[in-house]
């Protein structure tokens, strides 16, 4: 009997391994950082080659650890940074160039372009995306635009694209497989979420030959397996999502209304809205969470640009304290902020005001406050943002919220969630495992290969760590819901 699932979370910084028992307990972790490169102004690239061997290096460092081999591990779920590409040649599996992370804004101005030619409302239709800079298609038209030889080599089948997931498949099975899941294409915006295929009308719109394109399979499904070689033996790859949709996963939110948020340097909260995917006029993203069993799961998407990075900016910047775990104490040693509002809008405001001349401000100061105010305030910033794109979620998917989960670094604060469920008047629950990313790559691997019976058997291995009831009076969270929405109107269009 194979004991384990071992997890591949190719994240944005560093590369993680995690080895899981049935129970989701975490057996071995083992994570590493890699390079992170800024050409030019705006623009964010890493080594596709260092990306595979830092990952590689973990797993096979998380086996040693506890001394596990392939003839242990029952399947390998990948998850990843999402939306960034990667284009390699086909035969020597050869990148032609560094990998353009999802950041990079190298093709802001082509984007402006195409929203010009009225493109977007198309686009939107056929992906659920809007268009930016942020996903995969311009960046990939960059590649073969401005990488000598590219497009040629491109047409004549020479080259592959891929997402991250689909470079580390195709690298675990020795060139072999060349495969992506739906919650991964998804983010290109190349793929139509409602056909489930790649959208041939947006393939030529951004000039993308179809022969590069990876097949698509279902998020649980076999993959393929691991060379031989890499870890003495080979091991089914069975679970493949993008980050964000593998954390709603790996907090079980498999009902429609089922709702998670990760507090981490920015927040994004996911809303599984089952099988119709909901069309947000209010600047929301629809996207697929996954496919299993045949079945698509769509989600609405809506992220906070600056979330836990505000306490690191009061640390760092204002040097108010030197842990970010100091704040809970900080907060908690007044009894509110004295009418303090923090509005961290440094990079404008996403869902659902979509500001870009938004900048941040600290409103309602008096002589009474003090560093601990603004602390909480910042705290409190954090839960009234989140429950702004809640209640743009609550507006407009058609079924009530069902649970609320969190993770995330920030997660562990206590005065944060405890505030976060009184504004939003709902209850919350943060699970005891937080690696929540890892924990949906590698249960989607484990149903796939019947290590897990069903979500049923999935759920019984998901608990609580602590809950957070609403205790707040009703006429006291309106005072403050409406002194934040005056904070937030005087922040709108002061760059403009
Ligand atoms: P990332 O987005 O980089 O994965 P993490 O999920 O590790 O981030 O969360 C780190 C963020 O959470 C940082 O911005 C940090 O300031 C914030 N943070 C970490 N611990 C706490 C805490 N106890 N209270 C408030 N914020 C915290």
């Amino acid at each position: 009997m194979k004991q384990y699932l071992m997890a591949l979370d190719q994240g944005t910084t560093s590369s993680r391994c995690i080895i899981f028992d049935r129970s989701g307990s975490i057996l071995s972790q083992v994570n590493r950082e890699f390079r992170q490169f800024y050409p030019q102004d705006g623009w964010v690239e890493q080594d596709p080659t260092e990306i595979w061997a830092s990952q590689m290096g973990v797993a096979v460092e998380a086996m040693l650890k506890i001394g596990v081999g392939a003839a242990d591990i029952a399947a390998v779920g990948i998850t990843n940074q999402r939306e960034t590409v990667i284009v390699w040649d086909r035969k020597t599996g050869a990148p032609v160039c560094p990998a353009i992370v999802w950041q990079c804004r190298r093709t802001a101005e082509r984007c402006a372009e195409w929203k010009r030619e009225g493109v977007e409302p198309d686009i939107h239709r056929r992906t659920g995306l809007l268009l930016d800079p942020y996903f995969s298609a311009s960046k990939l038209s960059w590649i073969l635009d401005n990488v000598p030889g590219a497009r040629v080599r491109a047409e004549n089948g020479e080259l592959l694209f891929g997402t991250v997931d689909a470079w580390l498949i195709y690298n675990l099975t020795d060139g072999r497989v060349h495969a992506t899941d739906p919650s991964n294409a998804a983010r290109t915006m190349l793929f139509n979420i409602h056909t489930m295929q790649w959208d041939g009308e947006l393939l030529r719109l951004f000039r993308i030959p179809s022969s590069m394109l990876p097949e698509v399979k279902a998020s649980s499904e076999l993959f393929g397996y691991t060379a031989a070689h890499l870890f003495g033996g080979e091991i089914p790859i069975a679970g493949v999502a993008g980050d964000q949709q593998a954390a709603l996963f790996g907090q079980c939110c498999f009902a429609a209304g089922d709702v998670k948020n990760t507090y981490g340097t920015g927040g994004f909260l996911l809303m599984n809205t089952g099988s119709t995917p909901v069309n947000s006029e209010q600047g929301l993203l629809t996207t697929v969470g996954w496919k299993v069993a045949g079945e698509v799961s769509y989600v609405l998407e809506g992220s906070v640009f600056v979330c836990g990075a505000v306490i690191q900016w009061l640390r760092d910047g204002l040097k108010l304290f030197s842990k970010a775990s100091d704040t809970e104490r900080m907060a908690l040693s007044v009894p509110d902020s004295a009418g303090v509002y923090l509005v961290p809008a440094f990079v404008g405001l996403g869902a659902p005001y979509w500001d870009a001349y938004a900048r941040g401000s600290i409103q309602g100061l008096t002589r009474a406050a003090t560093a601990n105010h603004i602390v909480r305030a910042a705290l409190e910033a954090m839960a009234y943002q989140t429950a702004d794109v809640l209640d743009a979620m609550r507006r407009e998917a058609p079924f009530p919220i069902g649970a609320i989960r969190v993770d995330g670094g920030a997660a562990a604060n206590n005065f944060l969630l405890q505030f976060q469920a009184d504004v939003l008047g709902t209850p919350l629950a943060r699970p005891a495992c937080v690696e929540t990313t890892a924990k949906g790559a590698a249960s989607l691997a484990g149903l796939a290969v019947g290590y897990y019976a069903d979500l049923e058997d999935l759920r019984a291995s998901w608990r609580a760590d602590r809950s957070f009831l609403p205790k707040m009076e009703e006429e006291r969270r309106t005072a403050l819901l409406a002194g934040w929405h005056k904070a937030v109107e005087r922040s709108l269009h002061w760059a403009e």
